[in-house]
């Protein structure tokens, strides 16, 4: 039999790794050092040459798209496509094998997945109910509680209802248990948590599964929590054949509930481990690799590894200071426009990377202005959108009456005049007799005088209209039903004559809902058993809108450093490198949790093939309040002689003197630039501060806040600013 196409690209280690006789193994290595080919190639092997069938394969990753490019590369091995082999993430199969085996999961067949925003309402509405102190006791913290402990693998009843702290969260926790019940809806983290019990109650079932999932692949195992170790653990078995992959140094969910001592348990559960180690790295130059090396080595209590390449040496790492955020994402755009025009580059070859979803917006302004096209992953997910969710909720309530959560988004949007006390009206009574939100608003327009007239007519109306459009769509293709869904519940016009902000863009989402349900019953991604529309409705839970519209265009990618674990891109541009933004000036105080700040900067730097450009701001506006930066420490950590700081940098000159910028302009006389926070004078406003700026040459504008008129934007080349 050949194999040379599985083995030729291989490193003698990675041969050894991916040869291993069946048994227990673990790929402990760093960042890019094959991990991921490996484990594929691994997957490949077992089919062609230990004679096992795809179907027989389980392999498990984190990310939707991780998980997508896995099962491309195993059937691009193979030479096979659409082989039934479960390839997905832990939540993705969960809910199939929660699909399959409703019944033993004592789960409605129809059953809905709570999103996270969802969840939070419910819980609120929850402890509504019980009467908790939101004030005391933020809906957050409880939503937080309620998902810790069930990835830990906890019931209400297994907490300690004695200590009153636990007791308060442990009523809350059941009450929502019980929400969830009648509404037949299950939460992300319930996914895990019941397939589990599901399995553990059903030995036939388990037995089942296990004799079917003889081997078992994980990726990026530094990352598996609690739940996710037992969920492993349970469907191996003793005897499975498992093959994980992982690097401690980049363990960057803990604050989640991720736990690295899984690498170390797992080599305790099963003694035969054979442990295996990568050390060459085949993504970055030496530069990058070096600067990863260095920053990773301050960490304390690693596992410890040894990573080299034999790539070139490339181009020092960029440094550039930003005065603001609007000068750093400026920046970041001419550097990237100029290597697409002038390198040649791909669009997608080219990333942004951030510490946190909000900073993307800076950036996504730059690129619209210059229409350069981009795509932002896992920031506001597309279905996460406030006009997508409403569409979803309708058919949600259409497919399941009893989900409540959906009824409550709905039934006054559009507004049709069931004002807030009907509403309440419907919830006590859903209280009162323990049912879900429609079955009590069915009641209370059933029960004569239960109701004013107008509040019971406008209830009728809505009930009748959730009914109706439910028979009469009942046959159409998904797309047509949800287009005779937007139309006839007045949604689409709704949003139409949304005149603050931006109705255009949410029609056109509204369109790409209908486009995104087209393709998906097209491209039939739809398990046996299941109807399209909860098909539909539960990828659109599970997906991180990678399926969205637009995906395979040429886009320069936009995403958080922890959404872009796993992958890696010729150009890095690692933004926003300031002290309590990276790291979040939460984790500084703690060692464990500045540490893992830590890691995730290594994630970052390891991302980069080619080049890597850093950036930070020493003004920047977030969350509306305006802060002064300094640099991250994660950049003083780098061995100096790798970096290279764009020293002189936009400044705001004095009549007639062009801009300096990036040392390109020529010389600039010192005296006529004004820094940030400099005061200066001004003929008629008198003195102030200058804040801002903006342009290049003539163009240049400036921000003084003057002390007695407030901020002004002025033209520099007229303003006669004198330094005070
Ligand atoms: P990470 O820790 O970031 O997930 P990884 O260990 O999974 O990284 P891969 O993504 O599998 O690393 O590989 C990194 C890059 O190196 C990929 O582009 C891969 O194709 C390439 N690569 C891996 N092994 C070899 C090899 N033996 N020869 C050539 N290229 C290789
Ligand atoms: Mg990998």
């Amino acid at each position: 039999m050949d194999v040379s196409d599985l083995i030729d690209p291989l490193n003698d280690a990675q041969r050894e790794a991916v040869a291993a006789p069946l048994g227990r193994a673990l790929v402990l290595a760093g960042a890019g050092s094959g991990k991921t080919r490996v484990l594929t190639h691994r997957a490949a092997w077992l089919v062609r040459v230990e004679g096992t069938t795809p179907y027989n394969l389980l392999a498990v990753t984190f990310t939707n798209k991780a998980a997508a490019e896995m099962r491309g590369r195993i059937e691009r091995l193979l030479g096979i496509s659409g082989s039934g082999m479960w390839v997905g993430t832990f939540h993705g199969l969960s809910h199939r094998l929660l699909r399959l085996h409703w019944k033993e999961a004592g789960l409605p067949q129809g059953f809905q997945i709570l999103d996270s925003e969802d969840q939070r309402r419910l819980v609120k509405r929850v402890m509504r109910d019980l009467e908790v102190d939101e004030n005391r006791w933020p809906v957050r913290q409880l939503q937080g509680f309620i998902n810790a402990r069930k990835d830990a693998g906890e019931r209400p009843d297994d907490l300690d209802s004695n200590d009153p702290y636990t007791g308060q969260m442990a009523r809350v926790y059941a009450a929502y248990e019980a929400a969830c019940r009648s509404a037949g809806v299950v939460d992300f983290a319930e996914l895990m948590l019941r397939t589990v019990e599901m399995l553990q109650n059903h030995l036939e079932l388990l037995g089942h599964y296990r004799r079917r999932f003889a081997h078992v692949l994980v990726d990026e195992f530094q990352d598996t929590n609690g739940i996710q170790y037992q969920w492993l653990k349970l469907l191996a078995g003793p005897e499975a054949d498992v093959f994980i992959v992982g690097d401690d140094d980049q363990s960057i969910y803990g604050w989640r509930g991720a736990r690295v001592e899984n690498l170390q348990r797992f080599r305790s559960d099963y003694s035969d481990t054979r442990v295996l180690r990568l050390e060459q790295n085949y993504r970055s130059t030496s530069t990058i690799l070096e600067a990863a090396n260095a920053l990773i080595a301050l960490n304390s209590d690693r596992l410890g590894k040894k990573l080299w390449t034999e790539g070139e040496q490339g181009d020092p790492i960029a440094l550039y200071a930003a005065f603001n955020e609007q000068d750093e994402a400026r920046f970041v755009i001419e550097r990237l426009v100029s290597l697409i025009d002038d390198q040649g580059l791909a669009r997608s070859d080219v990333a942004i990377l951030y510490r946190s979803n909000a900073q993307s917006r800076t950036f996504e302004e730059a690129l619209l202005s210059r229409r350069i096209p981009y795509r932002v992953y896992g920031g506001l997910r597309f279905f996460e959108r406030a006009e997508i969710k409403d569409a979803l909720a309708y058919l949600r309530l259409i497919a399941n009456r009893d989900d409540s959560a959906a009824l409550e988004r709905v039934i006054n949007t559009p507004t049709r005049g069931i004002g807030n006390r009907t509403l309440e009206a419907i919830r006590l009574a859903a209280r009162e007799q323990d049912v879900s939100l429609w079955r009590a608003a069915s009641g209370l327009f059933a029960s004569h005088g239960a109701l004013p007239a107008r509040a019971a007519n406008a209830l009728g109306a809505f009930l009748g209209l959730i009914d109706r459009l439910a028979a009469e769509t009942a046959d159409m293709a998904l797309a047509d039903q949800l287009e005779t869904v937007l139309d006839r519940s007045s949604l689409r016009a709704h949003v139409g004559k949304d005149r603050s902000e931006r109705a255009q863009d949410k029609l056109e989402n509204l369109d790409e809902l209908i486009t995104a349900a087209r393709n998906f019953q097209q491209d039939a991604q739809i398990d046996e058993g299941m109807d399209p529309l909860t098909a539909f409705l539960s990828h659109a839970a599970l997906e991180a809108g990678e399926g969205q519209a637009g995906a395979w265009e040429d886009c320069v990618q936009l995403m958080t450093l922890h959404s872009a674990k796993g992958l890696e891109f010729p150009v890095v541009f690692l933004v926003g490198l300031e002290e309590g933004l990276f790291p979040h000036r939460m984790s500084v105080e703690e060692p464990g949790r500045l540490e893992e700040e830590r890691r995730l900067a290594y994630v970052g730097i390891t991302r980069a093939r080619q080049q890597l450009v850093m950036t930070y701001a020493e003004r920047r506006r977030l969350h509306g309040r305006d802060e002064f930066g300094i640099a991250s420490r994660f950049i003083r950590e780098l061995p100096p002689e790798l970096v290279d700081e764009v020293r002189a940098r936009f400044s705001v000159t004095g009549p007639g003197v062009a801009a300096s910028q990036g040392g390109m302009a020529g010389a600039v006389a010192p005296e006529a630039e004004f820094g940030l926070g400099e005061r200066v004078q001004h003929s008629r406003f008198g003195e102030g501060v200058v804040l801002d700026c903006e342009g290049n040459g003539p163009n240049a504008r400036i921000q003084v806040n003057f002390d007695a008129v407030g901020a002004k934007w002025l033209v520099a080349a007229y303003a006669n600013l004198e330094r005070v």
